[in-house]
């Protein structure tokens, strides 16, 4: 059996051979360990009878491992020094497909296309640069492609609030805007040793079930994630004063009181108690008074 590229030696060979220096502006630690990148996969239920998206192959050392459970993959990665470096790592897989793109910018219509995608069940799976996670995550989610499922390492604190049930520290709008599309939850903790070079903060394996439709009814899904996100605006004050800010030129105070008392939401509650269909029955109240 071949060596796995996610080991420290098998690292540091291929960089030298190459010549090639990370970029901390591209996000760039990469995998040294094997074990972590197999857990990965199983967490995702990755199976031959499924393809995987990947984004960021780096050298290649999750790509690989993909690649062994995977039908195909196909690999998302901004940085063209890598592609020769690919080439030469990922040289025994025939189940590879790079696509040198941005993948805040790429194509995704014709991605699909090309590598006839929807024949299976697509999963995505990634060690995400840290530096746009939220971005990237948001944009899979928005443009609801017909994926399955999102597992990615990525920043603990970030994944905590994006798994953050109501009434924590962590919940916010940003567990809202992820739970609206998924079932998110936090499968592991990963230690900073495992990356190569090692980044500053600790990292997680976040992993988002997509949801068949949301699990609340909203009329106007802009309207509702601006409404939700005023509601946390300063997270001291309470739903009352968050929101008298946020309808200042539409809406009077005694407005937004008959709001609350016809949702039956006490508005000196604040907006990290509240759940995700009372912000739902909440902001559909006051679209309909608005639009
Ligand atoms: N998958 C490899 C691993 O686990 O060892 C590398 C992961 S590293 C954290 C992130 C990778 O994403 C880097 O290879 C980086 O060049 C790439 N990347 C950064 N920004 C990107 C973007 N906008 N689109 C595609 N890839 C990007």
């Amino acid at each position: 059996e071949q060596k796995a590229i996610a080991t420290p030696i098998r690292t540091k060979e291929i960089m030298k051979k190459y010549g090639f220096t990370f970029k901390k502006s591209l996000g760039q630690n990469f995998i040294i360990d094997v074990n972590i990148l197999r857990n990965i996969i199983t967490k995702a239920n990755i199976t031959k009878e499924m393809d995987a998206i990947e984004i960021g192959p780096g050298i290649g050392a999750l790509t690989e491992q993909l690649a062994i459970a995977a039908n195909k993959v196909i690999a998302f990665e901004i940085d063209g020094r890598l592609l020769p470096i690919l080439e030469d790592t990922l040289e025994p897989y025939n189940n590879i497909n790079i696509v040198n793109q941005d993948i805040l910018k790429a194509d995704m219509m014709e991605v699909w296309d090309k590598y006839s995608l929807g024949e299976r069940p697509i999963n995505v799976v990634a060690n995400l640069p840290y530096y746009i996670t939220t971005p990237i995550l948001m944009q899979l989610l928005m443009a609801k492609l017909p994926i399955s499922s999102i597992t990615v390492m990525i920043q603990k604190e970030v994944a905590e609030r994006m798994a953050a049930k109501e009434s924590t520290k962590e919940y916010g709008s940003l567990s809202i805007a992820i739970q609206y599309y998924t079932e998110a939850s936090v499968e592991m903790i990963v230690p900073k040793t495992v990356f190569m070079p090692q980044p500053r903060v600790d990292s997680a394996v976040l992993h988002l079930k997509m949801r068949e439709k949301p699990p609340v009814n909203v009329e106007n899904e802009p309207f509702f994630f601006n409404f939700v996100q005023s509601s946390f605006q300063q997270r001291r004050k309470t739903l009352r004063n968050n929101l008298s800010r946020h309808f200042t030129d539409t809406l009077s105070k005694s407005e937004i009181e008959e709001g609350f008392e016809k949702i039956g939401i006490d508005g000196t509650r604040r907006g990290e108690s509240l759940t995700i269909e009372e912000f739902a029955s909440l902001s559909n109240y006051f679209y309909q008074q608005i639009k």
